[in-house]
């Protein structure tokens, strides 16, 4: 006797899905043309033999256990495709690589009880290989989006929003392990002048060879350098003593002055040159610390005023001592 009829065997043909029934005995009785396509035996070769017969390669012992255990027990199964990739020697012919590749496969098992057949299983096979590809390319998308939102176009460094975030995290991990965070206000000099006689385009390239140098002269994987805004950048280093501040902001400095490009208009300097403010927050010393960028700002503004070309320390105490005395007065 035919396990389907003729009506049946044409809508389980045309199922984008593999089908196979077995009886207690594992041996064939349903064998749709999605799996003829796919494992190259025909339904007539496949009807009447075992399901590990069928095969010239056996199926994967998790894809037997599971089975016995719906035929002994009638519990249902699932082979989920992150666990098992391809319980099943199934191929399909894949386009890019132009070969015949494995089908990555979900596999649900089922108890079934067939008249005159008895208990047997149902076993659905899909092609898990699409919604893999599918959710790898979402994945890169997503990685890119992100990546977007969070990077500078013109340098090519983080922007000023991976900058708010990652400043109130290094913050709190200073807090909590109690070490200093110091934060670097970066301005290049007389930048309008060189935007008005070079023009904006050229601007634009000194924007990106002072974002290349600066990000040249960090060395911690901690340390982090972003485009604050305009001309200004922007550095984060946990755990630098203040002497060492100092002697960092020399080394931007003169990394930038070594660049040695032109710049007719500047007051500073016959080259592009860039300013540097900075500041220090202790947990140990400080209790206070919502003016670090502030502190950092004035330091930079400073720098400005004493001449351009140079780095100025602002420590914080000195920043709030300053604010209670403009209060108090
Ligand atoms: P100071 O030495 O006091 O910092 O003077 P400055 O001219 O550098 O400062 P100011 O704030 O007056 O001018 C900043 C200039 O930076 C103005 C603006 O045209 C230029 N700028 C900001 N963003 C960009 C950019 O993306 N590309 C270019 N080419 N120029 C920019
Ligand atoms: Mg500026
Ligand atoms: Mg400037």
């Amino acid at each position: 006797m035919n396990f389907v009829d003729q009506y049946q065997s044409k809508i389980f043909d045309s199922l984008n899905l593999g089908l196979i029934v077995v009886d207690a005995n594992e041996k064939i009785l349903l064998w749709n043309t999605w799996l003829e396509k796919h494992s190259g035996i025909t339904s007539e070769n496949a009807i009447g033999q075992t399901i590990t017969n069928v095969f010239s390669d056996a199926p994967s012992s998790a894809f037997l256990s599971a089975l016995r255990n719906t035929i002994n027990y009638g519990l249902p199964a699932v082979l989920s495709n992150a666990l098992h990739r391809s319980p099943l020697p199934l191929f399909s012919f894949d386009e890019s690589f132009k070969k015949q590749m494995a089908i990555h496969q979900s596999i649900t098992i089922s108890p079934l009880v067939a008249e005159e057949v008895g208990h047997c299983c149902l076993i659905q096979v899909s092609d898990s290989s699409t919604s893999i590809r599918r959710e790898k390319m979402l994945r890169s998308h997503s990685e890119v989006l992100k990546k977007d939102a969070t990077t500078d176009s013109l340098t090519g460094l983080y922007n000023r929003r991976f900058f708010d975030e990652h400043y109130k995290i290094s913050l709190g991990q200073a807090i909590r392990q109690k070490h200093p965070l110091s934060i670097f206000m970066v301005d290049i000099d007389y930048f309008k002048q060189y935007n008005d006689y070079y023009g904006h385009p050229a601007g634009d390239k000194v924007l990106m060879q002072v974002a290349t140098t600066l990000k040249a002269q960090l060395s911690r994987s901690s340390d982090m350098l972003a485009r604050y805004g305009g001309e200004e950048f922007v550095l984060i280093l946990p755990n630098m003593s203040n002497d060492h501040g100092m002697q960092f902001a020399q080394k931007l400095i003169s990394a930038v002055n070594q660049l040695a490009i032109p710049h007719l208009k500047s007051k500073a300097n016959k080259t592009i040159t860039i300013s540097i403010g900075f500041s220090t927050y202790d947990p140990n010393q400080h209790r206070e610390v919502s003016t670090l960028i502030d502190a950092a700002d004035t330091a930079l503004y400073k720098a400005k005023q004493q001449g351009r070309n140079q780095a100025c320390f602002m420590p914080l105490d000195t920043l709030l001592s300053h604010r209670l005395q403009i209060q108090a007065d």
